[in-house]
């Protein structure tokens, strides 16, 4: 089956062929530690626990849908990420992937660094109390605006995107009496998905400026000729979940083979290189991600055999991981609404929230896993497909997935590995309330974006 963006609209009712699924677990209880956050468990009722606190009661007192996220897990992801790089180099978590104050809190603590893409993102950044030179600003287009309240805060990285972007920050800067540290984005004509890349000549894209052509070099030369810039570096970001290393490395032989170019006309060795970020996590048990110290060292020996090679000091690296973070650390816990089997095809299993929670399966054609979770079962596994309230056909949650015969109204089910650009995507479509993120930890629970309300959406619709 085809896992490629569908350009007629998500698909539907399609009919597998013949031993396209898995085969159901052996156990439908088993929660899988590669997708679940690190302190869920089951108590002895059956029901899942997290940070030591049953679903069930969660549910209770939030409310569902919810977005249940694993604030120890979350911290000691971040660590992990920090430790792995060491001094040398600087971990952003890219905020896009999920941002509230206490995630910006808890970075700040852990020691990351953090990249925002928006008038928003910085607002939110800024005001739970990030150091302006921890941030680096992206986007294709971002606002005069924007780029004046990121210049005038003080952020410590602008990466440029476009050659009018390199003028037009250039001019704000010294306007503004500053010289601004920036990074020029290229694009290297490297695409990651997953487990291949394709290396091309041209790149096909919105972001960055070709390598191809010599455009990023002439980006580069411009660049350092403006006051009110300090080009401090190369970024190149290659995709996402990726797996595979391979298409770091050529990447990264394209970016350093630029930092030589400008060395060579311009006397000039830029000091950083940001390799993007885009690692990959496990949504269902097939996935095998690597882990950060693993990443870490694998990058780290990319560049600094490319730079040898090259003759240049190995540039300080900086990397940007947002699923690999907050991906793994939550949960979306669903109630079951009704219960449909089709024979011959499937269930459908519908619940309380849907496409507009997770847009991931719709826009994507995403794999998620799913488990019943307020308590467990002895049933024989159904192929199940789980589905939202939304009037669209293509309001899938997750396609495929085996969940016990014995599924009933008012169960409880979750979806792991929803940490990352599922409340950051919602949406209100159908006027349905985006859901609450509950952060847990040690036995306490507490709303760190509440939820949506009536009188939240009424208060925009001013008639
Ligand atoms: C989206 C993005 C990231 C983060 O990607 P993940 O897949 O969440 O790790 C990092 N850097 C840039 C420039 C991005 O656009």
């Amino acid at each position: 089956m085809s896992r490629s963006a569908h350009p007629a609209g998500p698909r539907y009712a399609d009919v597998l062929p013949e031993g396209h699924y898995s085969a159901p677990p052996a156990d439908l209880n088993a929660l899988d530690p590669k997708v679940w956050a690190q302190t869920v468990g089951r108590d002895e009722d059956g029901a899942l626990t997290v940070g030591g606190i049953p679903v069930t009661r969660l549910a209770e007192e939030f409310g569902t849908p919810a977005y249940i996220l694993d604030e120890t897990d979350f911290r000691a992801r971040a660590r992990a990420w920090r430790t792995a790089f060491g001094d040398d180099a600087d971990v952003f978590y890219a905020g896009k992937a999920f941002l509230s104050r206490a995630v910006v809190r808890w970075l700040h603590e852990e020691g990351l660094n953090l990249d925002v893409c928006s008038g928003g993102e910085l607002a939110t950044a800024l005001s739970a109390g990030m150091p302006a030179d921890r941030i680096a600003f992206h986007g294709n287009n971002k606002s005069v605006a924007e780029i004046h309240r990121a210049v005038e805060a003080g952020v410590g990285r602008i990466v440029l995107d476009s050659f009018q972007e390199i003028a037009r920050v250039a001019h704000i800067a010294q306007s503004l009496g500053r010289r601004q540290r920036v990074q020029i984005r290229i694009t290297v004509g490297v695409e990651a998905h997953t487990h291949e890349f394709i290396a091309t000549a041209h790149e096909d894209q919105k972001f960055g400026i070709p390598l191809a052509g010599g455009q990023a070099a002439e980006a580069v030369r411009r660049a350092l000729q403006l006051d009110g810039l300090e080009v401090v570096g190369i970024h190149s970001h290659i995709g996402s979940q990726i797996f595979d290393m391979s298409g770091f490395e050529v990447a990264a032989h394209r970016v350093v083979g630029l930092l030589k170019e400008i060395r060579d006309e311009h006397g000039v060795e830029l000091p950083e290189i940001d390799l993007g970020g885009g690692l990959g996590i496990a949504y269902t048990s097939d996935d095998d991600p690597r882990e950060p110290h693993e990443i870490a060292k694998a990058l780290t020996e990319i560049v600094t055999r490319e730079c040898e090679g090259a003759r240049l000091a190995t540039p300080r690296i900086s990397v940007e991981p947002g699923r690999a973070i907050v991906g793994p650390t939550a949960f979306t816990v669903y109630e079951v609404g009704t219960i449909k089997p089709l024979d011959g095809l499937r269930t459908y299993v519908s619940v309380d929230g849907g496409m507009s929670d997770n847009i991931r399966t719709a826009l994507y054609d995403a794999e998620y896993s799913v488990s019943l979770v307020s308590r467990s079962s002895d049933a024989e596994p159904m192929l199940c497909r789980v589905v939202g309230k939304h009037c669209e056909s293509g309001d899938i949650v997750v396609r495929d997935a085996f969940l016990p015969g014995d599924l009933a109204p008012g169960d409880l089910i979750a979806v792991p590995a929803t940490g990352a650009y599922c409340r950051s995507m919602a949406s209100n479509y159908n006027h349905v309330l985006r859901p609450p993120v509950v952060a847990v930890a040690d036995g306490e629970a507490r709303v760190i974006v509440r939820r949506e309300t009536e009188d939240d959406l009424l208060r925009l619709d001013v008639g």
